[in-house]
């Protein structure tokens, strides 16, 4: 059995619930980052975690080049006023340079990307050119080193161009195939088990009976895990059993890096969960200072990270975004995370009782002006998957704070921001 991971600590508020900076930093603090690696062609690596310094082997851009269609010239040739006519001795374009030098009085034609010819110092733009055959009239006011993209200004050859711990994107693979590189290492894709737990709860396919609700959890857990890029084991509905609860903790953790469930953790919860958790050891059962999404259950079972997120639909997603995505991300090794938060003036009255920091759902849109505003996206109870639909951001407001005026700045965090 692993050691419990550390939890008894100083709470802010004097009824020992959790501020959410303390539950997320508690979380992401007590995970360990996945230490397998695989070495992958670069396509492959999208979404994944960088696990090596990647050092450029070149220059970026390898050679001092155009950045304008236009005319190279020297400096000196410049009249500082009026105009003087220079003749057009040669061509470079993008992949067939000029190999000659340019001399004074000379001008060579030249193209974006193309290699500035020996001699030059200056692009001139084609359009602030007059020409006629052979012969081009330039006019002053261009300067040394105009419109030339260097040697090296995007990235040094022996430099670091990526660090370990950087998700790939799209423009990462840009980077890297810049570089001319095909493979990098990356770290290996965690391994998520998640399941839902409730007697009410039946799988979509099935008919709803007396008392019973579709189960959407896993629906939405399944898709903020898949944006994640892990390795996902769906292990389904597990009824409020003893047994059933204990096997499917047991098999998860044994399969999984991270095992994230849903519902049967609340006290005086008639389920199974905490007590089942309970008897394995290592789970602290919190109750965070937030709304939606009071309690929450954190620790291990055997090796495996465990997340315990709340019953009702709109809890978990608040939940998972606050806790679980820094946590996995922590494990997945990602280093550079830090959801996008702006402050925005708030269309109308925001309606919060002092107490919790609030995650309403929010709509964040742009008024007559251009400017950006958010209102709350309708009703605002923790079963309302509608509004979290309609919603595009969530709208923090600090535990402290009553009422939110209409016109107030609040802090909002996109979803789009989140991963
Ligand atoms: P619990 O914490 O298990 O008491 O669940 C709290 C609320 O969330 C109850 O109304 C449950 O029916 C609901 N709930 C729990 N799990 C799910 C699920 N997987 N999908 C939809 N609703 C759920
Ligand atoms: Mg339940």
């Amino acid at each position: 059995m692993n050691k419990p991971i550390p939890v008894n600590v100083n709470c802010d508020n004097d009824n020992g619930w959790l501020t959410v900076e303390q539950a997320r930093s508690r979380m992401c603090d007590s995970v360990n980052v996945v230490d397998g690696f695989e070495r992958v062609a670069i396509r492959d690596s999208l979404n994944r975690i960088l696990a090596e310094d990647v050092i450029s082997p070149i220059n970026v851009p390898p050679y001092d080049n155009s950045a304008m269609d236009g005319y190279a010239v020297l400096t000196s040739d410049i009249p500082s006023s009026g105009e003087t006519t220079l003749k057009v001795t040669g061509e470079s374009f993008a992949g067939i340079p000029f190999t000659g030098e340019v001399k004074s009085g000379e001008t060579i034609r030249i193209m974006t990307g193309a290699k500035i010819p020996t001699g030059a110092d200056c692009v001139i733009m084609q359009e602030q050119v007059q020409r006629d055959g052979d012969i081009i009239s330039i006019g002053s006011g261009h300067t040394k080193n105009q419109n030339i993209r260097f040697i090296g200004e995007d990235i040094k050859q022996g430099g670091a161009a990526l660090t370990p711990g950087k998700k790939i994107d799209a423009a990462e693979l840009g980077l890297l195939a810049s570089l001319g590189i095909p493979e990098v290492t990356v770290k290996r894709k965690l391994r998520v088990a998640f399941f839902s737990t409730g007697d009410e709860l039946r799988a979509v396919g099935e008919t709803l009976g007396e008392g019973q609700i579709y189960d959407s959890n896993r629906y939405t857990i399944y898709g903020m895990l898949k944006r994640l890029d892990v390795e996902l084991i769906d292990m389904g509905v597990i009824p409020d059993d003893r047994q059933a609860i204990e096997d499917a903790f047991n098999t998860a953790a044994s399969l999984a890096d991270a095992v994230i469930t849903s519902g049967g953790v609340s006290v005086g919860d008639a389920d199974y969960v905490k007590e089942t958790l309970d008897k394995l050891g290592a789970i602290n059962f919190w109750k965070i200072s937030m709304k939606p999404g009071k309690p929450l259950a954190f620790g291990k079972v055997n090796h495996a990270t465990f997340i315990g997120l709340p019953g009702n639909p709109v809890s978990v997603m608040a939940t998972f975004y606050q806790f679980a995505l820094p946590a996995l991300q922590r494990m997945m090794g990602q280093t550079d995370v830090e959801p996008v938060i702006v402050k925005v003036p708030c269309k109308s009255l925001l309606k919060k009782r002092p107490g919790r920091t609030d995650f309403q759902r929010g709509i964040l849109t742009r008024n007559e002006n251009g400017e950006l505003v958010v209102d709350g996206a309708g009703m605002q109870a923790s079963h309302i998957l509608s509004g979290m639909s309609k919603a595009n951001c969530f709208i923090i407001l600090p535990a402290e704070s009553g009422n939110i005026e209409a016109g107030s700045l609040v802090d909002v965090q996109p979803f789009n921001g989140l991963f």
